[in-house]
């Protein structure tokens, strides 16, 4: 009974290596915020301005 579980390298997250992404409606990147820890994939924009002035422009 060996259970040959492979380790991801990196597999946790540092706090010193935040990820981040472009923002979906001005395109800047944005980084992690704690705010988002659980919400993160969900996450588009990189401020509520952003994300309002996305939704005006699509109803
Ligand atoms: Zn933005």
């Amino acid at each position: 009974m060996s259970p040959t579980t492979a380790r991801r390298p990196g597999g946790g997250r540092k706090p010193s290596e935040r990820p981040s992404k472009p923002c979906a409606h001005c395109g800047l990147p944005f980084t992690w915020r704690k705010k988002w820890e659980r919400d993160w994939d969900n996450v588009l924009y990189c401020s509520d301005r952003c994300r309002a002035a996305a939704k005006r422009d699509r109803p």
